[in-house]
């Protein structure tokens, strides 16, 4: 499976485009235009069966209607805020919106097949309710939305229904798993050491807050 980032540029967020047997996608940005122009050269939309949103907010969502023929997958503690369209005040925030229809709902520990390797839902609440991260085991790959960034900053929690407290024993629980390659929802994939390291050192700054 070949994964193709997406980075973003002002307050949009990452895209990832998993192509294996299945071809998903792990956010969609703030708009379907934009999607659309990102997505270009990469894949045909229409070729893509899976969407997966980190958490409902609308930089992160706001892509999902560029993929007509996907399955929108997300946290069930995150659906209603997507499918009121509210994204819990970030559609109001960003001046845009977009209905989403989400179709299976996570929990921890579910299992995405993708055809010969599998997305391990882990619930990361804290930046959302329903925030998740997505663990590819054997290459030690967390795609980790808001809740997890490069150099060890993390996401915020002062937006409706965020939480610090549930983001510091998030972020506790992701610092034990193996991430050789860390994809987070804004700013630049990092490996190797640094993507080893953030996950502790994003532990230590967040319990500061406490
Ligand atoms: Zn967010």
């Amino acid at each position: 499976m070949r994964i193709v980032p997406l980075i973003s540029s002002g307050y949009d967020s990452n895209a990832y485009v998993l192509l294996g047997e299945r071809v998903a996608v792990i956010d969609t940005g703030l708009s379907a235009e934009s999607m659309r122009s990102r997505i270009a050269g990469v894949v045909e939309a229409e070729r893509v069966e899976l969407v997966l949103n980190t958490h409902a907010h609308i930089d992160h969502c706001g892509g999902n209607r560029t993929f007509g023929n996907a399955e929108v997958l997300l946290h069930e503690l995150d659906a209603e805020a997507a499918s009121s369209g509210s994204y819990y005040g970030t559609a109001s925030l960003f001046g845009t919106g977009g209905e989403c229809k989400p179709g299976r709902l996570l929990k921890d520990g579910a299992r995405v097949d993708l055809g010969g390797e599998v997305l391990e839902v882990i619930h990361t609440p804290g930046h959302t309710p329903g925030s998740i991260c997505l663990y590819l085991r054997e290459r030690g790959a967390l795609f980790s939305g808001d809740t997890l960034f490069a150099g060890g900053s993390f996401g915020r929690t002062d937006l409706p229904g965020g939480d610090m407290r549930q983001l510091v024993e998030s972020l506790r629980r992701i610092a034990e798993l193996d991430i050789e390659v860390l994809y987070p929802g804004h700013m630049e994939v990092v490996e190797g050491e640094e993507a080893r390291e953030c996950a502790e050192v994003a532990c230590e700054a967040a319990e500061r807050f406490l």
